[in-house]
């Protein structure tokens, strides 16, 4: 049995004639003797659109939704499992048998930490059975059940990951993930317009896009495929563009030093003072205190004086409240976004952070803090900065 996993994410499925296209993938794939697999997202992607999961969520008080985490869970399931009914009735219309199944019904179970769990177990024999009648399972991404059997979901962006894993289990040949884009692209193509498609890229590459902003893979899908080995490919729903191959050899194939950038809005800078070589209890103290408490800090450089580090924006009324409670002094950037410049190749090569450097210094972005790893670079600037700093750097290095 040839298994090929199709992850259709919400812009694909958004409108009737878009659910046509996502047919003839499903056909194109069982012409070519697959036997698919399809994965859906909520309908839509941005706020006014009526299934998408903002909207959902928009629907409940913002107390009830930070609060009752099961509820707003339940809630945001109905997002997919409407579309996987849909997409069974336009292949029905095909005469094509397909079964609609939520998380749950596809064997995905998890843990119950609403809004982001983690999955347990798959038991993947009502998917085998429903293939081997020859239908196609549609199964709803982004969710599962507890062992208690209440209805949980894996984390915003997260029908990619259903699809990989269930790819992971079922032991398929490819996991395909639609989109609406041509694939992996250079940088994202609606902040610059001359970015151009990335043929072929390994799991540790792609993974940096996704865990640094891309939105176009989530980083968990990436990372169950290649502990799995298991072949990806994103592709285009509205084309018959042939996407991006993800496997351990992608990075093989280009010549360039980098191979794209991404950033990540939302960052906040912050400064904490302390006397001049004064012990530095209170900073460790309050190192202690983030880390208890799941804040997250990066871009960490420690002065004689001051130390300096980046937090998420989501987090800066938590970290002033924590902050509150000790006696340390600081102040902070609050619309920063980070940028980061991913290359494999850049290893050992060097004079790449002088040339990123120049580039910003020369476009007027004022740089507030660097930091590198052997395939990555990453700048911090302001928000206001992000857009001119990422096409420049993008022209610079001949991405376009
Ligand atoms: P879906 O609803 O299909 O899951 P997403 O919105 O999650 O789609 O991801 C696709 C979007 O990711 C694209 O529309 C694009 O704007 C954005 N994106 C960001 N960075 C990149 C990149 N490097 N390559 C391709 N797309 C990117
Ligand atoms: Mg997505």
């Amino acid at each position: 049995m040839k298994i090929i996993v199709q992850k259709f994410g919400g812009t694909s499925v958004s409108t009737h004639d878009r659910r046509i296209l996502v047919v003839e993938k499903i056909l194109k794939a069982k012409e070519k003797g697959f036997q698919p697999v399809v994965v859906v997202s909520a309908m839509g992607r941005e706020k006014n659109e009526p299934y998408a999961t903002d909207t959902l969520l928009s629907l409940v008080s913002n107390q009830f939704r930070n609060e009752e985490l099961l509820s707003v869970d339940l809630l945001l399931n109905c997002g997919e499992i409407l579309s996987s009914v849909i997409i069974c009735d336009e292949l029905f219309l095909k005469n094509i048998k397909a079964v609609p199944l939520t998380g749950g019904q596809a064997g995905i179970i998890t843990d119950d930490n609403y809004s982001d769990a983690a999955v347990l177990e798959i038991d993947t024999s009502r998917i085998l059975k429903i293939l081997s009648e020859g239908k196609v399972p549609v199964i709803a991404g982004f969710q599962g059940i507890s062992r208690k059997g209440y209805f949980t979901t894996l984390g915003r962006g997260a029908s990619d990951y259903t699809a990989a894993i269930l790819g992971v289990h079922l032991n398929a040949e490819e996991v395909e993930i639609y989109t609406d884009v041509d694939g992996i692209m250079t940088a994202d193509p609606r902040i610059v317009k001359e970015a151009t498609l990335i043929e072929k890229i390994d799991y540790d590459e792609v993974f940096q896009f996704a865990d640094q902003g891309a939105k176009v893979i989530h980083p968990r899908a990436v990372e169950i495929a290649k502990q799995a080995n298991l072949p990806l490919r994103v592709k285009n729903t509205l084309n018959d563009c042939d996407g991006t191959q993800i496997d351990n050899f992608g990075a093989q194939y280009s010549e360039k030093i980098i191979t794209g950038i991404t950033h990540m809005k939302n960052r906040v800078q912050i400064t904490v003072t302390q006397e001049e070589n004064k012990e530095n209890e209170m900073y460790f103290r309050l190192l202690d205190i983030l880390a208890e408490n799941s804040i997250s800090i990066d871009f960490i450089n420690v002065f004689n004086d001051k130390s300096i580090f980046t937090i998420d924006l989501k987090d800066l009324n938590k970290f002033k409240e924590l902050i509150g409670t000790i006696n340390i002094k600081y102040s902070y950037i609050q619309d920063c976004s980070k940028i980061c410049i991913i290359g494999s190749r850049m290893r050992g090569k060097p004079g790449v952070m002088a040339k990123i450097l120049k580039t910003l210094i020369n476009s007027n972005v004022e740089v507030l803090q660097t930091a590198d790893s052997h395939t990555t670079i990453w700048c911090l600037v302001e928000n206001k900065y992000t857009e001119v700093a990422i096409k420049a750097l993008h022209k610079e290095f001949g991405l376009g």
